[in-house]
């Protein structure tokens, strides 16, 4: 017989594991540490959408649901996608409740990609993108956005990456890990780009919920661009209900049909009592939205002023809640501070380079936890500077 491991598929060999994992588990490890490094909300999902699914339950609610979900849910995001964010889906053809924003990411781009395609990933990006594209048989072109241009990219820098096989552009904003946000303006110009060369674009607008200074934009608003989009949001962060495994994709007809290929024979439809949560959360959860969202943003601003005053520095990130300081001042690689930081003061950030090239020299930090603990962590990451200059 070969050797277990070598029936695994080559292509899933190649994955790198995610460097985010390997923190954690140092960090699991240890006691007293103060995580600023799980990328989901502190808050639990509101009541409303817990007793919404535990009625389900009662009512006996226990099979499955149509393969894009629950129509009541779709006609509850379509009308959720219009009135908050001006985009219109048709409810029945156009949008599939997914497993997460996560599954919605992989049925598109398994739905989109034939062998050698190619698609380009801004980094820092999301550390899903890249290892998706590949199992889905494409290409990941990298392209490297910067600090100097508040890590937005460039239109030079998507003309050039452009060749003869690239299918999609991947966009995300507000951004995980840097937390920039993307101007309408800004969206134009991507808009325009996609349009010259014909390609689509994949939205990842799992945190349009959370934008601090500006009314968000969303890329299917843009005139023309709603047929290009492949929109994928969810309930996760805005909503607070990572747990639940809810997100939704949003596209013209033919490639929503598409991807339902994909999504009913590998997962039927999304638990649903998991839908009946989120069919609650869009229409009571508004206030709740508010509330975290002021929270974060006070939280955003007292961690900021605190990493730029101790040397940090910091660009105003416009929504997510992350901050994506730059440790350039220390000298230490982000591995290096990150272990470093966790070993000698016991706080858990992530470092920059797991998120792609332009993302050494940085360091993640969520502030999704308590003011006390980020007061606390701010304490702990000044005297660790201190002891090190
Ligand atoms: N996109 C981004 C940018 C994310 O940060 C995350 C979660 N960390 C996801 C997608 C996946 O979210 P979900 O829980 O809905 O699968």
């Amino acid at each position: 017989m070969n050797t277990t491991k070598s029936y695994i598929a080559k292509k899933v060999e190649e994955i790198k594991p995610s460097g985010i994992r390997k923190f954690f588990d140092l960090a699991s490890g240890m006691e007293g540490v103060i995580s600023l490094g799980v990328g989901e909300p502190d808050f639990v999902t509101s009541w409303s959408a817990r007793e919404a699914a535990i009625l389900s339950l009662e009512q006996g609610y226990t099979s499955y649901t149509a393969n894009a979900g629950l129509l009541e849910l779709r006609v509850e995001i379509a009308h959720y996608m219009k009135t908050r964010f001006a985009v219109q889906y048709a409810p029945k053809s156009e949008i599939i409740v997914t497993v997460g924003a996560s599954q919605a990411i992989d049925i598109a781009l398994r739905a989109i990609l034939d062998p050698g395609d190619e698609v380009i990933v801004l980094e820092p990006s999301f550390v899903s993108y890249i290892p998706l594209v590949e199992l889905a048989g494409g290409s990941a072109v990298a392209v490297q956005t910067l600090k100097e241009n508040d890590f937005k990219v460039l239109p030079s820098q998507l003309e050039e990456a452009i060749t003869s096989k690239t299918k999609a552009i991947m966009i995300c904003s507000p951004n995980n890990p840097t937390g920039s946000t993307l101007s309408k303006e800004e969206l134009k110009g991507i808009a325009a780009i996609a349009k010259e060369h014909d390609l689509l674009v994949l939205s990842d607008e799992i945190y349009a919920e959370l934008c601090y200074d500006d009314e968000y934009t969303s890329l299917g608003a843009i005139e023309d661009m709603r047929d290009r989009t492949i929109l994928i949001s969810g309930f996760s962060k805005g909503f607070a209900m990572t747990g639940w495994r809810l997100g939704f994709v949003c596209a013209e007809e033919s490639l929503i049909q598409a991807m339902l290929k994909i999504h009913q024979y590998s997962l039927m439809c999304a638990p649903t009592m998991a839908q009946f949560a989120g069919l609650d959360s869009l229409r009571n959860g508004s206030n709740d939205v508010e509330e975290m969202k002021k929270s974060y943003h006070r939280r955003r601003n007292y961690i900021v002023e605190s990493l730029n005053e101790m040397g940090l520095t910091c660009h105003i990130p416009g929504g997510a809640f992350y901050a994506f300081p730059s440790i350039a001042s220390t000298g230490m690689s982000s591995e290096e501070f990150a272990e470093k930081l966790l070993i000698e003061e016991k706080v858990a950030v992530v470092p920059g380079n797991v998120f792609g090239i332009s993302g050494e020299g940085h360091i993640r930090c969520s502030y999704a936890t308590s003011l006390e603990q980020l007061q606390e962590a701010m304490k702990r990451i000044k005297n660790f500077i201190s002891n090190h200059s």
